[in-house]
């Protein structure tokens, strides 16, 4: 008798069990994570590889712009599969914090710098990427400039290329220079520096190492693996441009250079949260650090793991890194200011 009502309850349970698994979409599969990521998909598909073949969960991503990802986890709300997301900037992962499409992180076994994790707990950095200047070796000498505030003064006018104001690395660079010095000093360095342009911003980052190759400029504001990916790029032609120019590392001798990260939050509305944490801790090892910075020249956010034989021999940068967690609140003044002083 009593077989028998186990049976029919047990029978009654899986019946249940199938239905919720079959027609709710909320319930994600338990042994898969679904990763919507603004960082390309080789760049950590082979780490989620790994993942799966150690833990035995499977990890699923979806690659596009960061803003486009926000926008889909928006529409989509409660429903969303989204477990993850990544974007290659604090300014974008503080956008989907400040949107609510975040939930809490757990940071008990991630062993990290509390720069490099969100004040309110909902994203934490994976890498370090240093925004700085290219320089020609022609036309400039080593140490010219070792302040970013210097560009703005006289002897650069004419001879300075960046990309447009909407990119996020810029919009990040100019909230940190707000964090620093005020909105009314950062306006007027920022405008300075507008001032000195050499042509209308367009392009990306290796345009600009390339403009400064050919003589349309002789100083470049970029992110530092950029002129990595061109010196140890396949194609002849990249690698001579990358040799015209050299790397400075600015704001050595007070706050450090500029940085930023690439970052990783748990979907609010994730129904794998502990795997998403496991996923997110793997992410955070030595072992994935040094396979994950190395992978595009980037700084691990764990200070365990290696760099690169290059990073190496760059020695210690200082890295303005205290304002990290500020630069999403920054982000709309940024992009006001680089407005209101004709950053195109
Ligand atoms: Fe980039």
């Amino acid at each position: 008798m009593q077989n028998t009502c186990f049976f029919r309850n047990y029978k009654a349970l899986q019946v249940i069990l199938v239905l919720i698994f079959t027609f709710s979409p909320a319930i994600s599969n338990a042994s898969e994570l679904n990763v919507y990521s603004g960082r390309k998909a080789k760049l950590i598909k082979p780490l989620f590889d790994r993942f799966h073949a150690e833990t035995g969960i499977k990890v699923n991503i979806v690659t596009a712009k960061s803003d486009a990802l926000i926008k889909r986890i928006e529409a989509e709300g409660e429903s969303s599969p989204a477990d993850i997301f990544i974007t290659v900037d604090a300014g974008r992962i503080d956008r989907a914090k400040k949107m609510g499409l975040l939930q809490n992180i757990d940071t008990t076994y991630m062993n990290i710098s509390k720069n490099y994790i969100d004040i309110d707990k909902k994203w934490v950095g994976l890498s370090k990427r240093i925004r700085t200047i290219i320089y020609s070796k022609k036309n400039v000498s080593n140490n010219e400039i070792t302040k970013f505030e210097d560009l703005g003064k006289n002897n650069w006018k004419g001879r300075i290329c960046v990309r447009s104001s909407n990119n996020i690395y810029n919009q990040s660079l100019v909230a940190s220079l707000i964090i620093n010095h005020g909105e009314k000093k950062a306006e007027k360095i920022i405008k300075n520096i507008v001032e000195n342009f050499a042509k209308k911003p367009s392009g990306n980052d290796r345009a600009q190492i390339t403009a400064v190759a050919k003589n349309e400029c002789d100083v470049a504001i970029v992110n530092h693996y950029y002129y990595i990916m061109m010196l140890n790029s396949k194609d002849e032609e990249k690698r001579k441009i990358a040799k015209q120019v050299d790397i400075n590392f600015l704001n050595q001798n007070d706050r450090g250079a500029h940085v930023n990260i690439s970052a990783i939050g748990i979907a609010k509305y994730s129904k794998s949260v502990a795997n998403a944490h496991k996923l997110i801790i793997f992410l955070l090892s030595k072992e994935s650090q040094e396979w994950y910075a190395k992978v595009n020249n980037e700084y691990p956010v764990n200070e365990n793991a290696s760099t690169t034989d290059l990073l190496d021999s760059w020695g210690k940068i200082k890295l303005d890194d205290s304002v990290i967690n500020k630069l999403g609140d920054l982000n709309t003044n940024a992009v006001k200011l680089m407005d209101r002083v004709g950053w195109q």
